[in-house]
């Protein structure tokens, strides 16, 4: 059967399906674990199929490209209650609008940059939901706090007055077997004991993708981000301008 002839609303029950046989065999609960719908180069249309289907946490990646699909959906849907994240890289040039039009940043990844969040945080809406990228692999090219930094920083940037530090967000390098994804999480899991014990408390762990969200949830993820699962692949997206980094 094609991928690409089932609909978006097939493809999310599919997915909520491994997620609780994944849940099951890890045994956990159901409701500890989150779905994000990562609609990145998606248009809203694709984002109104899956709400219909009862999904309401949609994650994105391009600020650009969100505030569009945000006006498109609240002229057509007024009363929409999309939940919305924004998971992508972050300029500080930016972080003014994604605090504004966002509930949830799970990319934060400089100490500058949660500081200019906070301030910039509107004073009518809720402390900013922030979660700390980590580069768990030592990667030059991936951005996030060393883990060896993680403490200190996360120390600081839970003083901020308009954030909420939720918990810990990664992006492993990419593996196909279920041993290696397992260990590479483990170590998100690990980091947040740590932090725990050093006074940080956290409640969510922000990984897991279409291809580790059988190890994600085995290693106590309780967001799991899923985008071409859910919404069939995605071209490589041409940047505008005001997208790039
Ligand atoms: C694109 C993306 C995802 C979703 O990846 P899929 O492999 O399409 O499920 C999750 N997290 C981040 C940060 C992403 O950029």
């Amino acid at each position: 059967m094609s991928d690409i002839a089932q609909t978006i609303s097939e493809r999310l029950k599919k997915v909520q399906t491994r997620i609780r046989d994944a849940v099951q065999t890890a045994d956990r609960s159901l409701n500890d674990v989150q779905l994000l719908a990562v609609s990145k180069t998606k248009p809203a249309e694709d984002i109104w199929q899956a709400y219909q289907a009862g999904q309401r946490d949609f994650g994105e990646n391009y600020l650009q490209e969100a505030l569009e699909k945000q006006a498109q959906l609240v002229q057509r849907y007024p009363d929409n209650e999309i939940c919305w994240h924004f998971i992508g890289p972050i300029q500080s040039n930016k972080t003014r609008a994604i605090a504004q039009h966002f509930s949830w940043v799970h990319s934060v990844d400089r100490v500058k940059i949660a500081q200019r969040l906070s301030e910039q945080r509107p004073d009518d809406l809720p402390p900013l939901n922030i979660c700390l990228q980590l580069n768990l692999d030592g990667e030059e090219s991936k951005s996030g706090f060393r883990p060896e930094a993680l403490s200190e920083h996360a120390t600081q940037i839970s003083a901020l007055p308009n954030l909420a530090v939720r918990g810990l967000m990664a992006i492993p390098k990419p593996r196909d077997d279920f041993p290696g994804q397992l260990a590479s999480l483990q170590r998100l899991q690990q980091l947040r004991s740590e932090l725990q014990t050093a006074g940080v408390h956290l409640d969510t762990l922000s990984m897991g993708m279409s291809n580790d969200l059988e190890a994600a949830v085995a290693a106590g993820s309780t967001m799991l981000r899923v985008g071409s699962d859910i919404f069939g692949p995605r071209e490589p997206k041409p940047q505008s301008p005001s997208d790039q980094h």
